[in-house]
């Protein structure tokens, strides 16, 4: 059995099974916290000046690793409050809509989107904050696709998962080059079908600005930043002949140490319109190729569901109810499911450096930053022959749990739902004439109540036992948490089973072992965070990079010319021909690193070999300059199994070792990282004489927050 609800298990039932809001709800409340700690307290709901007002009489959720009850700040969760609000009653959590007024920080901040303000409001090293910053333009099509591709250069065989991609208007001659070769080799086999390229504005949501193209001159608005993709033309289909893709949550729990989890439940969502290979009929009908909901929503053939039965034929279904009928039509999903986990710890692993990055940059001025976290969507498509791919990365995943659908979709689907027919193929027009109506989603409510939920107890290091908790507390379970955890209504008289948090860890624990070799480029982001002002920029300038070489010694490898000219052609591919020159980005330095590593390394058997051996040498060569050495430090990623040497290890600047030192004393979890071996208490204990030196605190004192 997999952590994944298995549908053959679930799905069966949910037939009978139909779940109503009110019984989410119960499903929330039973999350009161940890039985040890419930107690009447006053209502969570803060009055007019910032404080809490004693309305009504709840459970309060207070958290064992900070004893007292949890405070959540949603003045800016906007589009979230709803769901966020939700949790937070339900946890007993004290809510403040408005921010606190007595100047004392929140234990959580939860945002909608990244504000570039966001140190001046989240200061405190005590406090988490539902973003990282930077991380709007890191999950941005283009630089997700720049660090996607460095590690497709280092491990091609781990990064197999992403579609062959260019960006215009830097790449532009080299897509022209690649489509005349992938033509010659298609016309040598005697191929004469088109290949088909999808373009998508690096900024573009939700589907807009997206067209598909067989050949480079139907490219539109060249000097615009646009992701060119090849077009997975045969996606696999369930007997609706509907292209779908999965909407899959994760959530990065902390930086350091790295952790990653991933939901159990997550979405598909379908087209409106039968899926026909593209041709140049039909190149443009955007219900047939693309499966945003923000689209499909609008077509007839929208078909929204008021329970979860019939969400077995919707537009937006369970991705456990897909998978079920998957197993239905004999196709085993435990791998799929394997490998789409997979791709959301290495999609992860290739966007950390940059992570660590924006995190120096952002909160360079405070000696703590908070901790960050941040809910993740990955869209995912399912090949012909089952291979998933990742589409894209959503920085702001939507956690809205309401629709606004047009009158004409909730009319057609009483039709579509009598019907037995298993297509849903129309050619309905969309009507956006009539005014949209509010409805309640109870997908989106499954799916994302928990989520939320789920998160705020991560981050609060109380996940584990609010469920273990639960199943002794409670002496009963929801209809949700049954259908979550794979049994239907009918087995509620059985004797009780421990409950499965929706969120499980996936790194380090489950793929710490299979990735760690993947967590490579934090090390070079730290060479790279040497010869850049953090404070003003995150780029590196052509002085900086000058520096770099000469303080490693290696202009025997390159000579200052030949620098410059790579670092021009460099700059020219990252920056298309846009006169910036602050410099370049991170993955810029690691081609002219890559460049460098192959030169001095030439009988190295791959790039990655070359790359370890150089920047083992830098090292060295820094240790040797004494060029802010000290500052090289690394802490330990929690180590979970076996075998010790393999533990993975993430560098991090002194100051943010002592935010990981801070949250040590805040934290059960951080405990663990101090408790399991000698070695690595040995190592806290030099990062914490580290701090002082630098910083010159006194070690860590546990901060009063309310
Ligand atoms: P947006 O951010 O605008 O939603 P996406 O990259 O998610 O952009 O693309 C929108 C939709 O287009 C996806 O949900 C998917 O249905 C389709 N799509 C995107 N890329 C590909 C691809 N390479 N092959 C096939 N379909 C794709």
């Amino acid at each position: 059995m997999t952590e994944m609800n298995q549908p053959a298990q679930s799905v069966a039932r949910l037939t009978r099974a139909l779940v109503q809001p009110a019984q989410i709800m119960a499903a929330v409340t039973e999350f009161g916290g940890p039985k040890a700690n419930e107690e009447s307290q006053p209502s969570t709901r803060p009055n007019s000046s910032g404080g809490a007002s004693n309305t009504s009489t709840k459970r309060q959720f207070r958290s064992e690793s900070i004893g007292r009850v949890v405070s959540v700040d949603t003045s800016r969760a906007r589009s979230n409050l709803e769901v966020v609000s939700l949790c937070a009653e339900k946890l007993g959590f004290v809510e403040y809509p408005e921010g606190r007024r007595d100047g004392r920080p929140c234990d959580i901040y939860w945002h909608n989107i990244i504000y570039s303000d966001m140190k001046d409001v989240v200061f405190h090293p005590g406090s988490r904050v539902n973003k990282f910053p930077g991380m709007n333009e890191l999950a941005k099509k283009i630089p997700l696709t720049r660090a996607i591709s460095s590690m497709q250069r280092l491990f091609p065989d781990q990064y197999d998962f992403y579609p062959r991609s260019w960006f215009i208007p830097a790449q532009l001659d080299k897509f022209n080059a690649d489509y005349k070769s992938i033509m010659t080799v298609k016309a040598e086999r005697g191929d004469d079908e088109p290949t088909w390229f999808i373009v998508k504005p690096d900024e573009g949501a939700q589907g807009t600005g997206i067209y598909l193209i067989h050949s480079p001159d139907q490219l539109q608005k060249l000097n615009h930043a646009q992701l060119i993709q090849e077009y997975i033309a045969e996606p696999f289909l369930l007997s609706d002949n509907l292209k779908f893709d999965f909407r899959v949550y994760g959530v990065i729990k902390s930086l350091n140490p790295l952790s990653i989890h991933v939901a159990r439940e997550g979405m598909a969502r379908f087209c409106t319109e039968t899926y026909r290979r593209p041709s140049l009929s039909n190149q443009d009908q955007v219900f047939v190729h693309l499966t945003n909901y923000s689209l499909n929503k609008s077509h007839g053939g929208y078909i929204h569901s008021n329970t979860l039965e019939e969400q077995l034929k919707g537009s937006k279904r369970l991705l456990s109810t897909v998978f079920h009928q998957m197993e239905g039509h004999g196709i085993r999903t435990k791998r799929i499911w394997h490998n789409i986990k997979l791709i959301v710890v290495k999609t992860v692993l290739a966007m950390v450096p940059e992570m660590m990055l924006n995190y120096e940059h952002h909160f360079a001025h405070v000696p703590q930053g908070p901790q960050c976290f941040q809910i993740l969507g990955f869209d995912i498509l399912l090949t012909k022959d089952l291979r998933p791919i990742l589409l894209e990365v959503n920085a702001s995943p939507s956690l809205t749990i309401g629709h606004t659908l047009p009158p004409t979709v909730l009319e057609n689907q009483v039709a579509k739902l009598d019907s037995d027919s298993q297509s849903i193929s129309t050619s309905s027009a969309p009507d956006l004439s009539t005014e949209p109506e509010k409805v309640h989603s109870v997908v989106d409510e499954v799916i994302k109540v928990p989520l939320v939920r789920d998160a705020m107890l991560l981050v609060m290091g109380q996940l584990d036992s609010a469920y273990n908790g639960l199943s002794t507390r409670t002496g009963s379970e929801s209809a949700l948490n049954r259908l979550a955890s794979g049994k239907s209504l009918d087995d509620s008289m059985g004797p009780l089973t421990k409950k499965k948090a929706h969120l499980r860890e996936v790194f380090p624990a489950r793929y710490g072992q299979n990735c760690w070799q993947l967590l490579f480029l934090d090390k070079a982001v730290y060479l790279y965070m040497q010869f850049v002002n953090t404070k003003k920029t995150i780029l590196i300038s052509s002085n900086g990079f000058r520096t770099f070489v000469r303080k490693c010694n290696l202009f025997d490898v390159i000579s200052p010319a030949d620098l410059d000219k790579k670092f021009v052609s460099v700059e020219q591919n990252f920056l298309g021909g846009r006169n910036i020159d602050d410099g370049i980005p991170f993955h810029g330095f690691l081609d002219m690193l890559f460049f460098i590593a192959q030169r001095k390394y030439p009988d190295s058997n791959d790039l990655i070999e070359a790359v370890q051996s150089l920047m083992k040498y830098c090292q060295t060569m820094l240790r040797h300059f004494g060029v802010r050495s000290a500052r090289l430090r690394r802490e330990e990623v929690l180590e979970t199994h076996g075998d010790e040497n393999q533990v993975p290890e993430i560098y991090l600047l002194p100051c943010r070792v002592a935010g990981g030192k801070w949250r040590m004393s805040a934290g059960t979890q951080r405990q663990k990282v101090g408790n399991s071996s000698t070695k690595q208490r040995s190592r806290s204990a030099k990062s914490s004489a580290l701090v002082k030196k630098h910083f010159g605190t006194n070690g860590v004192t546990l901060p009063k927050i309310t």
